[in-house]
């Protein structure tokens, strides 16, 4: 599929700060894993890889509502604000991958999320429950 200009691959410098393994948006950039962005550059992508692409993309969708710079301050110091942006941002993949008979691994995302990569945002068994709910709910 064509993708748009603001996708990009994992610059190479990434490796060497952290440990991203699907994406991350910087502003309104979003970098996927080389795997992924290679995946969906074919003609039919697996339908993982294009959840997390929609997964990043309604994160873009929240910066430009509010602008890069109060997207940014929020995300980091408010775990309120961050846990409710990755919770519609997963909401919207999940949908996703139910429509497509998919399952996800909730306990990897869980892990994610009560790690130090979003900031120890919930505890392990929050993170389990939160995303149990919403893949039932979605
Ligand atoms: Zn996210």
């Amino acid at each position: 599929m064509r993708l748009p200009s603001n996708v990009k691959p994992y610059p190479p410098f990434i490796k060497y700060f952290v440990s991203l393994d699907k994406g991350f948006n910087f502003g309104k950039t979003i970098y996927l894993n080389k795997a992924i962005y290679e995946d969906l550059l074919k003609d039919k992508p697996n339908n993982l890889s294009i959840a997390v692409l929609k997964h990043e993309e309604i994160h873009v969708e929240s910066v430009k509502e509010k602008g890069v710079l109060k997207f940014g301050i929020k995300y980091i110091f408010s775990p309120k604000f961050r846990l409710h942006e990755e919770l519609i941002a997963y909401e919207e993949m999940f949908k996703f991958l139910k429509q497509k008979d998919e399952t996800y691994n909730l306990d990897r995302v869980a892990k994610a999320l009560s790690s130090h990569r979003y900031l120890w945002v919930l505890s392990y068994p929050q993170a389990k429950d939160i995303l149990q709910k919403l893949w039932k709910e979605v």
